[in-house]
C-alpha cells in the first residue's frame, strides 16, 4: 500500500485558520490529542461491553502515554485504544472536519447505553497538532482481528502520505516533530502543567514518559532508598542497629541483581497524573464529607474547608454534573473571587465562562461538567442557546433548595454562615430574580442588636415603633452616634456595610412594595425627633420659624445654593447636641451621580 493525495478541503487556507482563529491557546493541542486517545479507549471499551470485541481480555488495562524526547524534538501520544484501519484514516483524518466521534456515535446509537462519554465533536481537533509541529505521523493498528497496521504522515499540513504501518500492538501513536512554536512543551514540567490543566480528570490513566539520548542525562535508575523496618522492630532497635540493618540490606541488594528485580516487580504500579473518576461523577449518596473537602482542597488550592457544597447530578432532560462549593470569606477582602471550572465529559474547557455559567455563581468555587455543550463554539452562540438558560434555572433551583434546607434544618448554624454567604446571595438575588423569589424567606439582616432577622421578622418586631420601614447602617464607625441614639430609644437597624448592600437596599424596596428602606441618619421624624405634645405657644412657633430661616440662609450662603431647604428639629437624644441630616432621597441621588461619574 502506498498512496499520496491531497487533503480534501482547501487546506492551504485551512491551517492558518486553525492556528490563529480556532484555538487561541497553543496548549490546546494537548487537550485535543489526549482526548482523542481517551476517546479511542472509550470507544473500544464500549465495543467490549456490546460484545463486539470479544477477543480482547475483559481485564485489559488501558492507558495514554505522552512521550517526550527533547533531543530528537519529538513528542508522542500513545494509546492502546481502538486504533484505525487505513480506510478509517482516509475517512476520519484525510477528510478534514469529518468527525469520527460523531460517526461512531450515530453508528452505535441504538446499541449504546445512552450516555455518550465520547469527547470529540467537530473533527478538527487532530489538526491542532500543527500548531506545534511541522510534521505529524500516525502509526496505528486497529482492534479488528487481522487488521493491518497503517501509517500516515503529513509534513506541512497540506500533503499527506500513507503507507503500511509497523505497529504490532493495538492502538495509535501520534508522533509530532515539534516546531519552534512547540518546543516548550518538550519540557516535562511544562507538559505536566498543561496536562494538569486540561486532562486532570480525563477518563483514562495518563502518564508522561521522558526519553533522552544522552547517557549522562538518563535519570539514575530508581533505587529503593527506603529502609525496610517493621514498626515492632523500630520500637526495639537502637539507631545504630537500624543503620547497620540498612547497610546490610543495601549490600544484599547489590549482591544479587535478581533479588532487586524481584523487588521492582513488587513495586506498586505507577500512579497516573490524572484522576480518571472524579468525585462529581459519583452518586452524591456515595460521597463522604471528607471526599468533598479533599477534592476542594486539591482542585482550588484552598487550605480552608468550604462551608458547604451542592452536588449537581442531573441526567435528564440534559446532562449536568458538578460540585459547587461555598467558600469561607477571606478576612479583609471586599471582593470574593470565585472560580467555576467548566468541563465537558471530563475535559477541561475554561474557567468562569460568563456565557455558560450563571453569573452569580462566579463568586463560588466549583466544577461543572456539561457534556451536551460543544467544546468550541462561539460564546455569543452559547448565549442564545436554550441549553444555557435551562442549565441556569436548574442550578438556581438547586442553590435555592440547599439554602432553604440549611435555614430550616439548623437556624443557629445557618446564622453562623451568614456573614460568609450573605454577600453571595444578595448579589445572586439581584442577578437572578428567580433566586430571590425562592429564598426571600431565608435572607437575613444582621442588626445593631447583634441578631439575625429575616425581613419579615424585622418588620414584625419593629412594627409598633415604625411600620413598614427598615433602617440600616452603612458604616458602623461613622454612624456610631446614630446607632447609640437608636439603642437609647430601643430601636435597631440592619447592618448593610458591604459593597453589594448599596444596590441591594434599592432592590429590597423594589421587591417589597410599601416598605421603605432608609439609612439610619437620613430622616429622624419617625424615630429620634421629639414630638411636641399638645398645642405649642405661638411665640415658640415664631421663634422656631425664625431660627429655621436664619439657618437656611446661613447654609445657602455657605454652600452657594439658593434652593437649599434646611429645617431644624428637636432631638430626643440626651447626649447629642446637634447633627446635620440628609434625606434618603437626596443621598441616593448623590450616590447615583457619583457612581455614574458626574
Ligand atoms: P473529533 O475528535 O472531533 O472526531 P478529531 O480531529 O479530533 O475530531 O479526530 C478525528 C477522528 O480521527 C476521530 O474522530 C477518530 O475517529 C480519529 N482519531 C483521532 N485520533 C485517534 C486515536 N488516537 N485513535 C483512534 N482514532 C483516532
Ligand atoms: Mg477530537
Amino acid at each position: 500500500m502506498n498512496e499520496k493525495g491531497n487533503l480534501s478541503i482547501n487546506s492551504e487556507n485551512f491551517l492558518p485558520i486553525i492556528k490563529k482563529w480556532l484555538y487561541t491557546d497553543k496548549d490546546i493541542f494537548i487537550r485535543e490529542l489526549v482526548s482523542n486517545a481517551c476517546d479511542a479507549v472509550t470507544k473500544l471499551k464500549k465495543l467490549m461491553i456490546m460484545g463486539e470485541a470479544d477477543h480482547i481480555p475483559a481485564d485489559e488495562s488501558f492507558s495514554v502515554h505522552v512521550v517526550l524526547n527533547k533531543d530528537e524534538k519529538i513528542m508522542q501520544i500513545v494509546d492502546n485504544g481502538i486504533g484505525m484501519t487505513d480506510e478509517e484514516i482516509k475517512k476520519y483524518i484525510n477528510q478534514i472536519a469529518f468527525s469520527g466521534a460523531t460517526d461512531f456515535l450515530s453508528k452505535y446509537e441504538e446499541k449504546a447505553d445512552g450516555d455518550n462519554e465520547i469527547i470529540g465533536h467537530f473533527g478538527l481537533g487532530f489538526y491542532s497538532a500543527f500548531m506545534v509541529a511541522d510534521k505529524v505521523e500516525i502509526d496505528t493498528l486497529s482492534y479488528l482481528p487481522g487488521a493491518a497496521a497503517a501509517k500516515w504522515s503529513c509534513a506541512d499540513g497540506i500533503d499527506y502520505e500513507m503507507a503500511d504501518g509497523t505497529r504490532t500492538e493495538r492502538g495509535t501513536t501520534i508522533t509530532l516533530h515539534v516546531s519552534e512554536d512547540g518546543e516548550e512543551f518538550l519540557d516535562e514540567s511544562k507538559m505536566y502543567e498543561a496536562l494538569q490543566k486540561y486532562c486532570a480528570f480525563m477518563p483514562v490513566p495518563i502518564f508522561i514518559d521522558v526519553i533522552t539520548n544522552d547517557e549522562e542525562k538518563v535519570e539514575p535508575e530508581k533505587k529503593d532508598n527506603t529502609i525496610h523496618i517493621s514498626q515492632e522492630e523500630a520500637a526495639t532497635l537502637t539507631k545504630d542497629e537500624i543503620l547497620a540493618k540498612a547497610n546490610k540490606d543495601k549490600a544484599e541488594e547489590t549482591e544479587s541483581a535478581e533479588g532487586s528485580e524481584k523487588e521492582e516487580e513488587k513495586e506498586e504500579e505507577p500512579k497516573p497524573l490524572n484522576d480518571p473518576s472524579p468525585l462529581w461523577l459519583k452518586q452524591p449518596k456515595d460521597c463522604t464529607d471528607e471526599e468533598y473537602k479533599a477534592f476542594y482542597h486539591k482542585v482550588f488550592f484552598d487550605l480552608n474547608d468550604p462551608l458547604f457544597w451542592i452536588h449537581l447530578n442531573m441526567d435528564y432532560p440534559f446532562r449536568l454534573k458538578g460540585i459547587l462549593y461555598f467558600p469561607k470569606l477571606v478576612e479583609q477582602m471586599d471582593v470574593v473571587e470565585g472560580q467555576i471550572k467548566l468541563y465537558s465529559n471530563q475535559v477541561y474547557i475554561a474557567d468562569n465562562i460568563k456565557e455558560v455559567v450563571p453569573e452569580f455563581l462566579l463568586l463560588l468555587k466549583g466544577v461543572l461538567d456539561c457534556p451536551d455543550m460543544p467544546l468550541n463554539v462561539s460564546r455569543s452562540a452559547l448565549q442564545n442557546d436554550g441549553y444555557v438558560e435551562k442549565m441556569n434555572s436548574y442550578i438556581t433551583k438547586k442553590v435555592a433548595d440547599k439554602l432553604n434546607q440549611l435555614f430550616k434544618a439548623d437556624r443557629t448554624a445557618y446564622e453562623g454562615f451568614w456573614d460568609d454567604i450573605g454577600m453571595f446571595f444578595k448579589y445572586g438575588c439581584m442577578r437572578e430574580e428567580k433566586l430571590y423569589d425562592k429564598i426571600k424567606d431565608a435572607l437575613l439582616l444582621k442588626t445593631t442588636d447583634g441578631v439575625y432577622e429575616t425581613v419579615a421578622e424585622y418588620l414584625e418586631k419593629n412594627k409598633e415603633k415604625h411600620e413598614n420601614k427598615i433602617f440600616f447602617v452603612t458604616d458602623e464607625a461613622q454612624q456610631a452616634q446614630y446607632i447609640r441614639m437608636f439603642k437609647e430609644q430601643g430601636l435597631e437597624a440592619a447592618i448593610l456595610t458591604s459593597p453589594v448592600d448599596k444596590p441591594f437596599v434599592s432592590f429590597l424596596e423594589y421587591k417589597n412594595p410599601g416598605v421603605k428602606v432608609q439609612r439610619i441618619d437620613a430622616d429622624i421624624t419617625d424615630t429620634l425627633q421629639e414630638k411636641t405634645e399638645g398645642e405649642e405657644s405661638e411665640a415658640k412657633k415664631q421663634a422656631d420659624a425664625f431660627a429655621n430661616t436664619q439657618m437656611e440662609n446661613l447654609f445657602r450662603g455657605v454652600l452657594g445654593n439658593e434652593n437649599l431647604k434646611v429645617k431644624a428639629e428637636n432631638l430626643k437624644a440626651q447626649n447629642v447636641s446637634a447633627m446635620i441630616l440628609l434625606s434618603e432621597e437626596s443621598r441616593r441621588m448623590m450616590e447615583m451621580m457619583e457612581a455614574y461619574g458626574d
